[in-house]
């Protein structure tokens, strides 16, 4: 990716931003029915915002990662063995059943290699997918996850302390490598694990945690060049999901990165750099962007919008 598009995705993730830390309620209140909902100014978030269950319609996943929706999402049951859903006020525990099978089966690896209680599992997508009120450019189609960074921990917590506690800051204070005192071998494993499984076409990490996981890569470092550095993702990592089999032309994939394991100086150094790892606050706040309406989305989103709820 050259810098340009990272810059304004960094702007997009900052100008909207609800992170793995920041905290939610356990109070949180409906929304209110929107006056005029059929307003095509109105943002998409509003309306998917709204949605509390999934489309009752056949599984499929319409256009692309930061703007689309999906019908027929499963939702991650909020326990499970070896993992618990965090933030549960979001409602962003759904997503392609393919997901939902990955998610699974990385918590149990977790467990059993990494020797993890379980993993802590954040944002999903919204039962509709769609965009969403705070956070992620992404998220929007079930294709992608967040799993935090610091390990379940051996009971089940709270309704509040799945809206309160905040996940482990992995990177040192200068920015340049990871925290010592906090990150281990495990987290390594738990990565690994997830870039290993053959849907799996990216994962997000800070460029400090990349830059640990080449130092410490033994045997087959293959997965690595799936691994790719971006801004935030400092507390948890992202996965991403290549389109799944059968999706037909409605998903809108992208191509896989390139091979190489993205681990030499040069390919790092950007991220290292000073006006990156301290931008400069800009003279004037960014303009608000005016928010995504339905005539940004695929058109078939606003069938699976308009659909009967699913079962819950
Ligand atoms: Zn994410």
């Amino acid at each position: 990716m050259t810098p340009r598009p990272i810059l304004i995705l960094m702007l997009v993730l900052l100008s909207g931003a609800a992170l793995a830390q920041d905290k939610g309620t356990v109070d949180a209140k409906p929304l209110p029915p929107l006056a005029n909902p059929n307003d095509p100014r109105i943002g998409a978030k509003e309306l998917f915002g709204r949605k509390v269950l999934p489309a009752a319609m056949p599984t499929h996943v319409v256009g692309f990662y930061a703007h689309g929706c999906i019908a027929g999402a499963e939702a991650l049951p909020i326990n499970g063995e070896t993992w618990q859903v965090m933030r549960l006020s979001r409602n962003r525990y759904f997503a392609h059943p393919d997901m939902v099978a990955l998610v699974e089966r990385l918590a149990a690896k977790a467990h059993k290699d990494a020797g993890w209680p379980g993993i802590l599992v954040g944002d999903m997508s919204q039962p509709r997918g769609g965009p969403m009120f705070t956070g992620h450019a992404s998220h929007q189609v079930g294709l992608d996850a967040d799993i935090w960074l610091t390990p379940m921990p051996n009971r089940q917590l709270s309704r509040n302390e799945r809206e309160e506690m905040s996940a482990v800051m992995m990177v040192r204070g200068d920015r340049l490598d990871v925290d010592p005192n906090v990150w281990t071998p495990t987290h390594l494993n738990v990565i690994r694990a997830a870039a290993q499984e053959p849907t799996v076409q990216r994962i997000f990490v800070n460029a400090a945690i990349k830059k640990a996981l080449c130092r410490e890569a033994k045997g087959d470092r293959g997965w690595l060049s799936k691994v790719r550095p971006m801004y935030g993702h400092d507390y948890h990592f992202h996965i991403r999901i290549k389109c799944p089999p059968g999706s037909g032309k409605e998903c809108e994939g992208q191509p896989d990165p390139d091979a190489s394991e993205g681990c030499k100086p040069a390919d790092l150094a950007y991220w290292f750099k000073d006006s990156i790892i301290h931008p400069k606050p800009p003279k004037e706040p960014p303009k608000p962007k005016p928010p995504m309406t339905m005539a940004a989305l695929p058109a078939a989103c606003k069938a699976v919008l308009n659909a009967p709820d699913a079962k819950p």
